[in-house]
């Protein structure tokens, strides 16, 4: 069984009582002038201290890492990169009468290999991650564990569990051989497994990075933006930009009536679905899903269901209350002719994950009939419409407050992303 690392979000301590681990490193070069660059891995965009210019890097499905092997190996032994799968994300599960909450950061073998570390453990604590490139020296190994078998094993293949990921990437790890053992080539410790039939591949094992300079498609501006937002922003056009297979897609952004001096702007997905089985297609459905005390007024008949989605890291559970609570009161959003002044909150959770979030949080929204219960958890979702939408919070004591939607948060929680 593999090791993991994880943190009960209603404050049982899970499995290990280790905190989540730090985000890894990253070293690589500039695509431009090919000056070293240092990466956080959850960043998106390649920004050069020397040349000053920024790259969006593409690395779909998912990158691929190594790790560098320790000087001290033998000169002619021969390098064998094992690879592992590192996940990282949110977990919600819902067989009890209260959602378990709680970030998943775990990593294991790709392959079945017995007498491998379980996991890779410090060793990406330790060392930089680098892209694996051609002309690598070593023999690469084939991954033959699925990203999914990887994740059942990780949650324990229970229906009621979903999985919303942040970091998917596959890490090879050295080892060398010394005579008929297998050798460790981080610590140079003398593993205790002979040399495993690992099937020894010849192609490339990793998806070739691309890069897309940092400019508005439009009009040719600098964008906006962190170097961990999946969203830009161009304010010579006011236009949004969002990273996705492997290009940057045009996308709609609204905003909340901006008060006076907002703190923070905060970005939400707003999803249209259709759905497999349901037939709710209205707010009003929604409200009278969730048993909303308030009468459902006639507009509310004709207005598009909608789920709003924090698109930004933050602790699982408050994850789902914002959700719940901006969808069921959704605040009047209008477009902006310029870009606020208040800097973005960067987007770093996918589209695509903010879609895969919608049926957790419709399952803590509805009151739990077996009739609907029954819909949800064959349910299936397809993404009909999408727009961006910035909530405008602002500062209140220790906290952020979004006023026409009566709800507010710790600041604390948004600086501690999801490992509060
Ligand atoms: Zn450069
Ligand atoms: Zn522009």
């Amino acid at each position: 069984m593999a090791a993991y690392f994880c943190l009960n979000r209603l404050g049982i301590r899970g499995k290990h009582n280790e905190m989540n681990p730090p985000y890894c490193k990253i070293d690589m070069r500039c695509p431009r002038c090919g000056a070293p660059v240092v990466l956080d891995e959850t960043e998106c965009i390649v920004q050069c201290g020397f040349c000053k210019t920024r790259h969006v890097l593409h690395t779909e499905p998912f990158p691929s890492y190594y790790l560098e092997p320790g000087s001290n190996r033998p000169r002619a032994s021969e390098l064998l990169f094992v690879p592992y799968w590192r996940l990282r994300g949110m977990e919600f599960c819902f067989n009890g009468p209260e959602p378990v909450c709680r970030v998943m950061d775990h990593s294991c073998p790709a392959v079945d290999g017995t007498g491998l570390p379980v996991s890779l453990g410090l060793r990406t604590q330790t060392r930089p991650l680098k892209f694996i490139r051609k002309g690598l020296d070593g023999i690469f190994t084939v991954p033959d564990i699925s990203k999914q078998a990887a994740l059942d094993q990780m949650s324990g293949a229970n229906g009621d569990k979903t999985y919303i990921g942040e970091i998917l990437s596959l890490i090879f790890m050295p080892f060398y051989r010394d005579g008929s053992r297998m050798v460790d080539g981080l610590s140079g410790q003398v593993m205790d497994m002979v040399m495993p039939d690992l099937a020894a591949d010849k192609t490339f094992p990793a998806h070739p990075l691309s890069f897309t300079p940092c400019l508005c498609p439009d009009c040719g501006w600098d964008l906006d933006g962190r170097t961990d937002s999946l969203v830009l922003s161009c304010k010579n056009c006011t236009s949004f930009w969002l990273i996705r297979e492997k290009t940057l897609n045009r996308l709609s952004a609204v905003f909340s009536g901006l008060e006076p001096d907002p703190a923070v702007l905060l970005p939400f997905w707003r999803l249209q679905t259709g759905f497999s089985r349901a037939t709710w297609s209205t707010h009003a459905d929604l409200m009278r899903l969730a048993n909303v005390p308030r009468g459902v007024t006639r507009d509310q008949e004709k207005q598009v269901l909608e789920f709003y989605i924090p698109a930004f890291r933050i602790a699982p559970k408050l994850f789902l209350r914002l959700a719940k609570q901006i969808t069921l009161a959704p605040p009047a959003l209008g477009r902006a002719e310029k870009i606020p002044k208040t800097a973005l909150y960067p987007v770093t959770l996918s589209l695509d994950e903010g879609l895969q979030a919608v049926l957790p949080v419709l399952r803590t929204l509805v009151i739990p009939k077996k009739e609907t219960l029954e819909i949800l958890k064959t349910e299936k979702l397809t993404l009909t419409a999408f727009s961006l939408a910035y909530l405008s919070f602002q500062a209140s004591g220790n906290d952020y407050v979004q006023g026409e939607a009566g709800i507010g948060f710790q600041k604390n929680a948004l600086h501690a992303g999801n490992n509060s």
